[in-house]
C-alpha cells in the first residue's frame, strides 16, 4: 500500500478541479457560509433557533403540508397554521412511485416554495404482527439498514433491517407490511443491487456455544427460494469473523460481492455459476478496526471505496479480478477524519466525480477524483448516515443522519448550504438516532434507533438561494 496519495497524480487518479474553494477550506469560501442570520429556523415561528449557536437552515417547511399534503396545509386557517401564503399543488400522491421520473411543472401553478417543496409520505413503525413495545436504544425494534427496489413491474419496495433480526418488505403504495423474514440474529447491513438483497446480520458460530459471527446472505429477488450463504471455508462456515456492517455488489459479467466486518477485514465474493455460490475470492486487508461503509466509485478505474472505524478511508483498486490493492488511504495526516468514518457516498456534479465522507467528528468531507479533500462541512452533530438524492430540479441533495435523529438536508452546488432539517424538535422527524438513509428516484428514505421507517417525497423544487 502506498502513502503517496496526497500528490495530485501520484495516487490513483488523475484530475483535480476543485469548485468547493480548495484545499480543506471550511464553507465560508464558498458561497453558502455556514452561520445564516437571516432566518428563523426550524419549521414554523415557535421553533426559534435553538440549539446555541448551530448553524440554521436557510428556509423553512411548511409542517403541516410536510406531515398532511395540501389538505392539511390549506385546512390550517388558524393560529399557528400554514404562514406561506401561496399554496401549489402537488401532485398526486406518491406520484413517484407509480410512475417514476422527473416532476414536470404543470402550466398555471405558481411558483414552488420551499415551504412546499417536501412532504413525508411515510411514518411506519417498523414491526410484525407479533412485535411488542416501541423504539428506544436498547428496543430490539430499532432499524439499522434501509434499501430501497423497484420491481421489474416498476412498483417500489423498502426493505428495513432491525436489531430484532427481522428483515421486512414494505409496500410503497399501501405502507403495508408484505414480507418479513427473520435471521439468526442482529441485521446491520441491507442492499439491493440489481434484483438482488443482500444482508449482513450476526448469528451464532454452529461449533462454538455463546459467540456469534458475521453473517451474509443474499437472494435473488425473482427466485428468492433459494438464497445464498457466505462462507469463508469449510472449517469457517460463515462471512466475517465479527458482525458484517456493510455489502455491496458489482454488477458485471463476473459478479462480485464485498462485505465489510466488525473485525476490519473486507471480503470479496466472486460468483461461481457451476456451482451457484459465491465462494470467498481475496480479502482485502488494511484496515484495523470495523469497516461501517462500502461505495463504489468509478473514474478512470473502478475503485472500491472502505470506511472504517479506524478513522480512514481507504481506496481500493478492483479492477484485476485477482488481486484487488490499496491505492490511497486518507487520514488525518491528508486533511481526514478526526473520528471513526460511519458513511460514504459518492456525489456527480457536472462532468465530475467526487465522493462524501461522513464521521463521529460531525464532518462532512468532499473528495475529489484524486483523493484530495475539497471540502469540509461541519455539521450539527456526529453522522450516521448519508445519501444522495436530486429535488425535481435535478439538483443534488446530500441527505446526513445524525446521532440525535436530525436529517439535513445539504445542497453541493451552494456549499454544501444547510436547505433544510427534519427533527423531532418540530414533530418531523426521528426521536433516535438515524441509523440508515437510502434515495429513490424522487424520494429517500430514513430509519432510526426510535423504530421507524420514515419516507420522503419531493413535490416542488428548493428555490434558488439570494445572495
Ligand atoms: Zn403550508
Amino acid at each position: 500500500m502506498s502513502n503517496n496519495n496526497r500528490r495530485r497524480g501520484g495516487g490513483y487518479q488523475g484530475r483535480n478541479n476543485n469548485r468547493f474553494g480548495g484545499g480543506s477550506s471550511q464553507n465560508s469560501s464558498f458561497g453558502g457560509g455556514g452561520r445564516n442570520s437571516h432566518n428563523s429556523g426550524g419549521y414554523n415561528s415557535r421553533g426559534g433557533g435553538g440549539g446555541g449557536g448551530q448553524e440554521q437552515p436557510d428556509g423553512r417547511l411548511c409542517k403541516f403540508f410536510l406531515l398532511g399534503g395540501v389538505n392539511q396545509c390549506q385546512s390550517s386557517n388558524k393560529p399557528g397554521g400554514c404562514q406561506f401564503a401561496r399554496v401549489r399543488r402537488p401532485p398526486p400522491l406518491l406520484f413517484f412511485f407509480v410512475v417514476g421520473g422527473p416532476l414536470a411543472r404543470r402550466a398555471g401553478t405558481p411558483a414552488p416554495s420551499q415551504a412546499h417543496a417536501l412532504q413525508r409520505v411515510a411514518d411506519v413503525h417498523v414491526k410484525g404482527p407479533s412485535s411488542q413495545g416501541g423504539g428506544g436504544a436498547n428496543s430490539p425494534l430499532q432499524v439499522r439498514a434501509v434499501c430501497s427496489w423497484k420491481d421489474p413491474q416498476g412498483s417500489v419496495h423498502i426493505f428495513t433491517g432491525s436489531k430484532d433480526g427481522f428483515w421486512r418488505m414494505w409496500d410503497a403504495m399501501t405502507w403495508s407490511l408484505k414480507q418479513e423474514v427473520k435471521m439468526e440474529g442482529e441485521i446491520q447491513a441491507l442492499e439491493v443491487e440489481a434484483g438482488h438483497l443482500m444482508c449482513g446480520y450476526e448469528g451464532p458460530t454452529p461449533l462454538i456455544p455463546g459467540v456469534s459471527v458475521g453473517m451474509v446472505r443474499a437472494w435473488n429477488l425473482s427466485n428468492p427460494a433459494s438464497p445464498y450463504d457466505f462462507r469463508v471455508s469449510e472449517q469457517l462456515p460463515f462471512a466475517h469473523l465479527q458482525r458484517v456492517y456493510c455489502c455491496k455488489m458489482v454488477v458485471s459479467a463476473a459478479p462480485e460481492v464485498y462485505t465489510g466486518g466488525h473485525e476490519g477485514a473486507i471480503h470479496c465474493w466472486g460468483y461461481d455459476g457451476a456451482t451457484n455460490t459465491f465462494p470467498l475470492k481475496c480479502k482485502l486487508e488494511g484496515h484495523v478496526l470495523g469497516v461501517t461503509a462500502l461505495c463504489l466509485f468509478n473514474s478512470n478505474g473502478n475503485f472500491l471505496l472502505s470506511g472504517s472505524l479506524d478513522k480512514t478511508l481507504r481506496i481500493w483498486s478492483v479492477d484485476d479480478p485477482a488481486k484487488k490493492d490499496c491505492a490511497a488511504m486518507l487520514t488525518k495526516n491528508n486533511d481526514g477524519h478526526a473520528e471513526a468514518l460511519t458513511a460514504v457516498a459518492c456525489l456527480n456534479m457536472g462532468d465530475s466525480k467526487y465522493f462524501l465522507t461522513g464521521s463521529m467528528d460531525s464532518h462532512l468531507k468532499v473528495w475529489n477524483a484524486s483523493g484530495g479533500c475539497d471540502f469540509t462541512q461541519k455539521c450539527n452533530g456526529a453522522i450516521l448516515a448519508l445519501c444522495v438524492t436530486s429535488e425535481p430540479a435535478n439538483k443534488a441533495v446530500v441527505v446526513v443522519g445524525l446521532v440525535d435523529g436530525t436529517v439535513e438536508l445539504r445542497q453541493p452546488d451552494i456549499g454544501f448550504k444547510l436547505r433544510a432539517t427534519l427533527s423531532n424538535r418540530f414533530s418531523v422527524g426521528h426521536s433516535g438516532e438515524v441509523r440508515a438513509v437510502c434515495a429513490g428516484d424522487g424520494y429517500f428514505c430514513s430509519v432510526g434507533a426510535d423504530a421507524k421507517l420514515m419516507v420522503w417525497q419531493w413535490v416542488a423544487p428548493l428555490p434558488l438561494v439570494s445572495q
